[in-house]
């Protein structure tokens, strides 16, 4: 057993902001993870939504081997064509018309801000604007994202963030309206809530934003880091909805596991926000992450994997019900596409679910409010969902409530 080993020389110099899991993960091989004692995992977490492919998938390992021997990086004074074929595919895929790439999801929110700001100043010709952003929200921790997060335990340590930032409730309309004034230049939302709870957004409530921004000319950010690449079942969750954002974010599965995220937006946008000096990234789409994007891009139209999902959410619906109905402790779950939530009694913290699932050869997630978060690489099929249901039932067999 060399996991104690590894385990204690981690904790010697590693800054501890992290309460993680005693788990030292060695290689990945289809939708199974593998620790550094041979032990094998299930995983239904996907290291957070990034791995939609899984792991080990050979048509994206060879095409950022053959880029690693090409070139990984040049900055962004140059064009290099990965990223040109990754630009040329998201905008397609997505509906969208520019896209600037980020390293993570949060600097893809930290340009959204930006770009909603620039363009409300270029209207107005002042600054001084603000945003609406969503109760439970989570979109990422550096200071602009932390700002625009809806839990006030992750932000109240860093106070003061950056002003200018009002709290709505999600699914209420009426909160919204009644946060917007003269001064709103963005609402900023997850169509489904993620770190939350997973909280689906209600097909009238979205309605009814986009509508509102449309009347006042506020721009509409979906947040779609977590939701989006296909795991709503549709490429993006918005096309499910059929409510187009303004300004699109995504991250986590976009790169399938290479740090990258973006920004999009419509070219009404493009073209009244930001100018060239306003923003940048040294890394940002270098051409490493752009071969990954591109090919990303590929396979999910070739394995079809947002039609994989639409069809066998209904399974794995269907096994939560299930495990919904066989236990009192499990009050029910939501969610969209292979983006659910098991809601648990809090005589049952999440928490202790989660370590017993790696125990029992199975990663899970939690959510907030007490919630079993369930984001398996999109490839999973009836059978994994099958070992996932059986081995929740041993779990909660087992455990005394
Ligand atoms: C994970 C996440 C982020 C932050 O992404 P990072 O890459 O961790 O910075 C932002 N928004 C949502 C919805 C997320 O799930």
């Amino acid at each position: 057993m060399e996991k104690e080993k590894y385990i204690t020389r981690a904790e010697e110099c590693m800054f501890h902001v992290y309460n993680r899991f005693p788990v030292v993960f060695d290689h990945g091989e289809g939708v199974y993870l593998y620790d550094t004692d041979g032990k094998k995992y299930l995983d239904f977490g996907s290291g957070i939504g990034v791995m939609a492919l899984g792991y080990g998938n050979k048509a994206y390992q060879d095409a950022l081997k053959e880029q690693v021997d090409k070139l990984t990086h040049t900055s962004n004074l140059y064009y290099h064509l990965p990223m040109i074929e990754a630009a040329e595919k998201m905008t397609k895929l997505s509906g969208m018309d520019k896209i600037f790439f980020t390293n993570s999801g949060a600097e893809a929110i930290e340009g959204a801000i930006k770009v909603a700001k620039k363009y409300a100043f270029k209207r107005d010709g002042h600054a001084g604007h603000e945003i609406i952003a969503m109760q439970h929200s989570f979109h990422g921790r550096t200071v602009g994202a932390l700002s625009a997060t809806g839990t006030d335990h992750y932000r109240e340590p860093f106070y003061p963030l950056m002003g200018g930032v009002k709290f709505a409730n999600f699914n209420d309309l009426k909160s919204v309206e009644d946060a917007m004034d003269e001064k709103t230049c963005a609402i900023l939302m997850e169509p489904i809530q993620g770190e939350g709870g997973i909280y689906p957004a209600d097909a009238s409530f979205i309605e009814g934003v986009r509508k509102l921004c449309d009347q006042h000319d506020i721009l509409l950010i979906f947040d779609e880091i977590q939701c989006g690449m296909g795991r709503s079942g549709r490429l993006f969750a918005y096309q499910k909805y059929g409510v187009k954002p303004d300004i699109l974010t995504s991250a986590k599965a976009l790169g399938c596991g290479v740090p990258v995220g973006a920004f999009l937006v419509t070219n009404r946008v493009a073209e009244n926000s930001l100018e060239p000096g306003d923003h940048g990234t040294t890394y940002g789409g270098n051409p490493l992450v752009c071969a990954a994007v591109s090919k990303v891009c590929d396979l999910m139209e070739e394995m079809k994997l947002p039609e994989h999902v639409e069809k066998t959410t209904a399974y794995l619906e269907k096994s939560l019900d299930e495990l919904t109905e066989r236990y009192d402790f499990v009050l029910g779950h939501r969610g969209m596409g292979f983006m659910q939530g098991l809601l648990l009694d809090t005589k049952l913290p999440v928490g202790q679910v989660v370590s017993k699932g790696l125990e029992h050869g199975l990663v899970v997630l939690s959510a907030g409010g007490n919630v079993l978060r369930l984001l398996p690489p999109l490839v999973v099929g009836e059978e994994e969902i099958d070992l996932m249901k059986t081995t929740l039932e041993e779990i909660f067999d087992a455990i005394e409530v």
